[in-house]
């Protein structure tokens, strides 16, 4: 499915109100997330972070920058402020709950938890696929059995 690039709408003042708040960063490798219900979830670091392969290079989908294939740069660049800031203006939408879903822009979504970008007519569907609750309940799963300490 495709959508011509061109007139993207103008992008609207959305009010973005979190559904998660971030309790801790464990380790390098997972984040956890608590929910509004306090339910935790437990996804991994590149996914919370938007990172994303394109081809043989990293790409944020947040700050749109690409990155070589390399650790150390990949990890140097979710720690920049410039990323850090950058995150907090897609917070997970509130409507998707646990789903963790950010909007990227007014036709774009990401799915913290597939680790996706995909277009919003697609998300509703997208949350009922089997991949994207396999994904959910491996999140859910981790967070009962992970031990940050
Ligand atoms: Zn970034
Ligand atoms: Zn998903």
């Amino acid at each position: 499915m495709s959508v011509p690039a061109l007139r993207q709408p103008k992008m609207l003042n959305i009010v973005q109100k979190p559904t998660v708040n971030v309790q801790c960063f464990s380790d390098d490798q997972s984040v956890i997330l608590t929910l509004k219900d306090c339910r935790k979830l437990v996804i991994s670091s590149d996914s919370y972070h938007g990172i994303v392969m394109v081809g043989i290079m990293y790409k944020c989908v947040f700050c749109a920058v690409e990155m070589e294939l390399d650790n150390k740069l990949k990890e140097a660049h979710k720690n920049l402020m410039t990323h850090k800031k950058c995150l907090e203006r897609y917070p997970h939408l509130e409507d998707f709950s646990e789903n963790l879903i950010r909007k990227l822009s007014n036709n774009s979504l990401y799915c913290s938890l597939c680790n996706v970008v995909m277009m919003s007519t697609a998300a509703t569907r997208h949350v009922s696929t089997e991949t994207h609750k396999e994904q959910l309940e491996k999140a859910e799963i981790k967070a009962t059995t992970y031990k940050p300490f």
